[in-house]
């Protein structure tokens, strides 16, 4: 069969492979960090960093297609391997993505709404923020921040200097805070021929900046849920996108308002596992592999829950609960904040 390429050897990136396994593909992870939880599934990995252009071009002559389930490749390492193999999603994914300015300014260009935003590199450009914007607000460093790491809130003006502190000189942006009822997110694929599928919006809960849980359906009007899909189905057709991207949303009284894309798998569409005949993972997997789009219908009522940390102290009870899939990734050390497993509780219908 061919071979599938994944930069990251995280959960994503080995789920990732188990899928890919299923439809009969070969898996060559590249992971510099020790012990990657996807380097038990895959049937390769490489271990180099991302500065050793040979290692990088070995990788990419190894297998026939590159994907990734991390958003910060660094840009030179990306050249050496699109010199070899198709990296999907392309190039242009990847640049609006990686930095939080690049991307809320993409999403604005093209009709979306987004929460107010302004750059900010020193204490003279946030005053100039705040005043645009006021508050309260929230200042993120913009690129490397996932969980809610590299935020700082700011409740008054007088926040300022403690929140610039926290970026730690690193570039920012201040976004007005939104008053949103509560958060969804649309895990939207889209195939090498352009077809679009997405799967039912998710409900998002979050705990001390992490995902917590995730719940389908969603509260959702029928007119929000078709402006969920229309909305993510756009932000991919202007990327000419190929693969699965998970799609953050604010649902307000004024509308849905985008807070972040994801141009790859994404931790609230893990309720697909068990909700749907075609997961999130293979409908990735497809659609870097050029195949058609599989069938991600939901079949079910499903609340996903991370575990997290010392959440694995629970597993012996999860492990015999009725109608609960657990899904493990063999990480070894179960260090705070740390996201080990999840479970998918299915609502029986009958
Ligand atoms: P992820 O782990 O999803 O990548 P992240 O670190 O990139 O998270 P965001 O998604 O930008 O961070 O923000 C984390 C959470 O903080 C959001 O899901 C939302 O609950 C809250 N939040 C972020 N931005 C805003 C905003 N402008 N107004 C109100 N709440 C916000
Ligand atoms: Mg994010
Ligand atoms: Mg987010």
């Amino acid at each position: 069969g061919a071979r599938i390429g994944i930069l990251g050897g995280g959960q994503l990136g080995r789920m990732l492979s188990v899928a890919a396994a299923r439809l009969g593909f070969v898996t060559h992870i590249y992971e510099p960090g020790a012990n990657p939880p996807a380097g038990q599934v895959a049937d390769r990995v490489s271990t180099a960093s991302y500065d050793d252009a040979e290692a990088l071009a070995q990788f990419a002559a190894s297998v026939d297609v590159i994907t990734y389930e991390f958003e910060n490749i660094p840009t030179e390492a990306l050249d050496i391997l699109e010199a070899h193999r198709p990296i999907r999603p392309g190039r242009e994914a990847l640049r609006v993505s990686q930095d939080r300015l690049t991307e809320k300014s993409f999403l604005r260009d093209l009709g979306l709404m987004t929460a107010p935003f302004a750059d900010v590199t020193d204490p003279a450009s946030l005053e100039v923020a705040i005043g645009e914007i006021g508050t309260p607000a929230i200042l993120k460093t913009r690129r490397f921040g996932y969980d809610g790491k590299g935020q700082a809130r700011l409740k008054s003006p007088g926040d300022a200097a403690a929140a610039l502190a926290d970026m730690a000189g690193a570039p920012a942006i201040l976004e007005g805070f939104v008053e949103f009822s509560h958060e969804v997110s649309v895990i939207a694929a889209r195939g090498l021929d352009g077809q679009v599928a997405c799967f039912d919006p998710g409900e998002n809960v979050h705990r001390d900046g992490i995902l917590h849980t995730t719940t389908v359906p969603a509260r959702l009007s029928a007119a929000q849920r078709t402006d969920a899909v229309l909305l993510a189905a756009r932000i991919l057709n202007a990327l000419d996108y190929v693969g699965v991207m998970g799609v953050e949303l604010f649902v307000t009284p004024a509308g849905l308002i985008v807070n972040e894309i994801a141009p790859r798998v994404h931790n609230s569409g893990h309720w697909t596992q068990n909700g749907c005949a075609v997961d999130q993972f293979e409908q990735h997997v497809r659609a870097v592999a050029g195949w058609p789009l599989g069938d991600g219908q939901r079949h079910a009522d499903v609340v996903m829950e991370n575990l997290i940390g010392a959440d694995m102290d629970r597993v012996p009870e999860l492990a015999i609960e009725r109608d609960l899939a657990l899904h493990l990734y063999g990480k070894a050390e179960a260090k705070p904040g740390r996201k080990m497993g999840h479970v998918n509780r299915i609502q029986r219908k009958s």
